[in-house]
């Protein structure tokens, strides 16, 4: 049986112990295409604040952004910070062995703060003990080369990686899942990072509307060959209250079926190159904000089981 190249496995080998990532979400935080910037509404599957009032509840209601003048929130955010941090190293520490860790920003659009802030809370993430590195969650339209040269400042003495958000190369699925930007734009961003020697993961996502496995795979394939490190795929899922929840009770959207998924999957998994790592091979939720498809509500080791299986036939461990 052949190990697959996991992103785990990949850490380990790194840093000798094994290493997790520490998944942190800040408040003031939001996406260019919830606020009205890029546009309103966010892309049709995400659950946020646009539509869910209780999102906005927890929160200041103050949001910040590539031009804020200053950030009120800072003192909050650090404190967040670290109280999640502490909370979940401790656990992850004594729940699975984990000796080291990357902080991992991961809520909406995390280059999309000032500078300074950005700063200041990278560093402070640092300075952790045993936090040898970060990983941050953001869009290709949000990161600015004053950003991408501070983080390959980093990136020489820490590991960084950048998580963009890819999903499609076909700009008319973009435009339908109302992303506000093209894939230009993504490709443009993982080239400049790289550029820079930054380690970058793609998220793809399959079952988006009016797509075919074939620009599925097309999507991944050229993801592959835009140079990204590391993929994390999902299958395309309907919370309620979304407009793709409206799409879906429309009849217009159809969900990916859990059998196209794995297909999809193992196919898209056999055109990777060797070295890209993988971080994450199916998505889920496991609440009743979920409308469809019902196999992403179940639970998470249902579904794993099937995909190790089906893997298994392939002769691959995950
Ligand atoms: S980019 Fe992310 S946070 Fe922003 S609207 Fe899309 S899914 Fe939501």
């Amino acid at each position: 049986m052949k190990q697959l190249n996991t992103f785990g496995r990949y850490l380990k080998k790194k840093f000798k112990v094994k290493t997790s990532k520490i998944t942190i979400g800040l408040s003031g935080f939001t996406c260019p295409n919830i606020d009205g910037t890029v546009a309103k509404g966010g892309c049709t599957f995400c659950l946020n604040d646009s539509f869910s009032p209780n999102l906005a509840k927890n929160t200041d209601k103050i949001f910040i952004n590539l031009k804020s003048a200053g950030n009120p929130l800072l003192e909050k955010q650090l404190k967040e910070l670290d109280e999640q941090v502490t909370a979940t190293r401790e656990q992850m520490s004594y729940e699975l062995g984990s000796r080291k860790f990357l902080v991992y920003f991961q809520s909406f659009t995390n280059t999309y703060a000032p500078f300074e802030t950005l700063k200041t809370l990278f560093e402070k993430a640092l300075d952790y003990e045993d936090v040898v590195g970060l990983s941050i969650g953001t869009r290709s339209d949000s990161v600015t080369d004053e950003v991408l040269d501070y983080l390959a400042q980093l990136n020489k003495t820490k590991e960084i990686w950048i998580e963009f958000g890819i999903q499609s190369i076909y700009d008319d699925t973009l435009k339908r899942i109302n992303r506000g930007h093209d894939s230009l734009n993504t490709k443009t961003a993982i080239q400049k990072a790289k550029a820079r020697g930054l380690n970058v993961c793609g998220h793809l996502i399959f079952g988006l509307p009016g797509e075919t496995q074939e620009m599925m795979l097309s999507s991944a394939k050229t993801a592959y060959g835009w140079g990204i490190d590391s993929v994390k795929y999902h299958p395309l899922y309907v919370v309620k209250n979304t407009l793709l929840a409206n799409e879906y009770k429309a009849g217009i959207f159809e969900p990916i079926t859990k059998d196209e998924f794995i297909d999809t999957l193992i196919k898209a998994i056999k055109l990777k190159p060797e070295s890209v790592s993988i971080q994450r091979i199916t998505a889920g939720i496991d609440d009743d904000t979920l409308l469809a498809p019902a196999w992403c509500g179940w639970h998470k080791n249902e579904v794993m089981d099937l995909i190790r299986k089906a893997f298994a036939k392939e002769g691959w461990v995950y």
